[in-house]
């Protein structure tokens, strides 16, 4: 018993110094449903001289959170993620492209979202499962204690992507197959009783709390439990907002009545300052237990914005990007980004390895898919063998450095319908050049080719003008989609590959 003894308090005061001394940071990855590159006061694009620039929607919100972490931290013009949630959500926790991982779709709760016999049968509706590699599940080997806080959307109800235990969490709190809160109100128990009722917040019901508050309060508790137990945590904070239903969060109304926006948009501004303050407290709260110079916070959105501006329709969440969520214009997929570590000091051991330089901004193209292998790298972990990964180290760019390997490309693969607009389309851009593909469209209107370097609003098609560049964008974004062995819609039972337009005079 003695020997047992010993060994068990060797054992621990071992572990606390290969923590202590390993200088494992902690990862928070801050995720915003649904908003737009506008929906905050930090400005997220640049002038041509590649300094931030300032637009409308930039003084309308006020989100000192973002202001407080941009200003420690760097930024990416160019950031993106996929045009709809679960694709995103897949990626970022899979390091892989949708093209690959094929959850192209957001996944509905209850049932095989598409149309049968058009969208291909193979896409990966269930989502995620167990035996997934995952950022957690690798995490979670390094000894991290593996926090889930938040909207899930990972799979469909009753299989196993509805629940982030089955692949690498911990803890799960507020997560499930839904994808959208029926009520963001304490006082309606968050849509108790109904299909989009928001999981593990009893405590909560027939409260004043906020949605928003709820979950940030638990992913305190949550993290004040990872460091009694003495380990690094990776918390996955996933707000629901700002998503639809548009609830007016009633702590932040009084800052935009008033004003000439209709109630909607008011509303809709009091989410975005709740998920600001959010990362205000939840950085205050990590300085306060000593840890900040030791978390690193990834800020981003999940696909482009979806505010209601209504009456404003030319002015999107995006804008002066071209459309919103879901759509296939750069306003679908281009999101906000930030990465700081909560308290930069220059001094700290972690931070050496990756010293963020302040109040910087790149214009390099980033992805979701690129934190898998950014964290791992910085951690000292690696993807286990036979998992494929389309993401990059960011490292390089974060911390200020060039980086001649670093592939400038993002494809969106999305062999889908949505809403009334003609989708089926896949869209690859390298560089400043963006190509798009519309799988039911006819002849030439399939094509589209963009110069976002001098087009960014995408409202010039150079695909009849500039026949070479389609060609060989196009051959590019097949060979990018054949490599991931992506699927193709459906047209009366024929599979519908890209059509690579013929080379001139032959
Ligand atoms: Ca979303």
């Amino acid at each position: 018993m003695k020997y047992w003894i010993t060994t068990a308090f060797i054992c621990v005061v071992s572990s606390a110094h290969v923590f202590a001394g390993s200088g494992k940071p902690n990862i928070i990855i801050f995720l915003i449903d649904d908003m737009g590159l506008m929906d905050t006061s930090v400005p997220m694009l640049t002038d041509e001289n590649g300094r931030p620039k300032r637009y409308p929607l930039n003084e309308w919100y006020r989100t000192p959170g973002m202001e407080r972490l941009a200003k420690q931290g760097v930024r990416f013009s160019n950031f993106y993620s996929h045009n709809v949630c679960s694709p995103t959500r897949v990626s970022i926790m899979t390091g892989q492209n949708s093209a690959r991982h094929r959850t192209t779709d957001w996944i509905n709760p209850y049932k095989k979202n598409g149309r049968n016999g058009i969208v291909p049968s193979e896409w990966n509706w269930e989502g995620l499962g167990k035996g997934d590699v995952t950022l957690p599940t690798v995490l979670r080997q390094h000894d991290y204690t593996t926090i889930h806080v938040g909207k899930a959307h990972f799979g469909p109800d009753k299989h196993e992507g509805a629940d982030p235990r089955n692949f690498g969490f911990d803890a799960n709190i507020g997560g499930s197959a839904i994808g959208h809160p029926q009520s963001y109100c304490g006082r309606k128990n968050y849509g108790k009783g109904s299909r989009q009722a928001v999981p593990h917040l009893e405590k909560y019901h027939g409260t004043d709390t906020f949605l928003t508050e709820a979950l940030t309060l638990e992913a305190k508790t949550e993290v004040d439990k990872a460091l009694a137990a003495g380990k690094p945590f990776f918390l996955y904070m996933s707000h629901y907002a700002v998503h639809a239903p548009f609830n007016s969060d009633p702590r932040f109304a009084a800052n935009y009545q008033g004003s000439e926006k209709n109630p909607k948009a008011q509303a809709y501004a009091t989410l975005i300052a709740g998920i600001d303050k959010s990362l205000g407290d939840l950085t205050d709260h990590i300085e306060a237990k000593g840890i900040a110079e030791n978390t690193l916070i990834f800020f981003l959105g999940d696909n482009g914005g979806d505010a209601p501006l209504a009456g404003t329709d030319d002015i999107s969440s995006s804008a002066p990007l071209r459309g919103r969520k879901g759509s296939k214009w750069e306003g679908g997929v281009r999101v906000p980004f930030i990465a700081a570590w909560a308290k930069p000091d220059p001094e700290n051991k972690g931070q050496k390895k990756l010293p963020i330089p302040a109040g910087s901004i790149r214009q390099e193209i980033g992805t979701c898919y690129d934190l898998f292998p950014t964290i791992l790298e910085l951690v000292g972990a690696s993807a286990p063998a036979g998992h494929a990964v389309d993401g990059q180290n960011l490292g390089r760019l974060l911390t200020g450095q060039s980086d001649s390997e670093h592939r400038n490309e993002f494809l969106n693969h999305y062999p889908h319908p949505r809403r009334g607009e003609s989708h089926f389309f896949t869209a690859w851009r390298t560089g400043d050049w963006k190509v798009r593909y519309e799988y039911f469209a006819e002849g030439n209107d399939r094509y589209a080719l963009y110069d976002l370097a001098n087009d960014p609003s995408e409202s010039n098609n150079l695909a009849a003008k500039n026949p070479e560049k389609l060609r060989s964008m196009m051959l590019g974004m097949v060979r990018e989609l054949e490599s991931r062995n992506a699927v193709y819609p459906v047209k009366d039972g024929q599979t519908l590959a890209p059509v690579i337009p013929k080379e001139k005079n032959s």
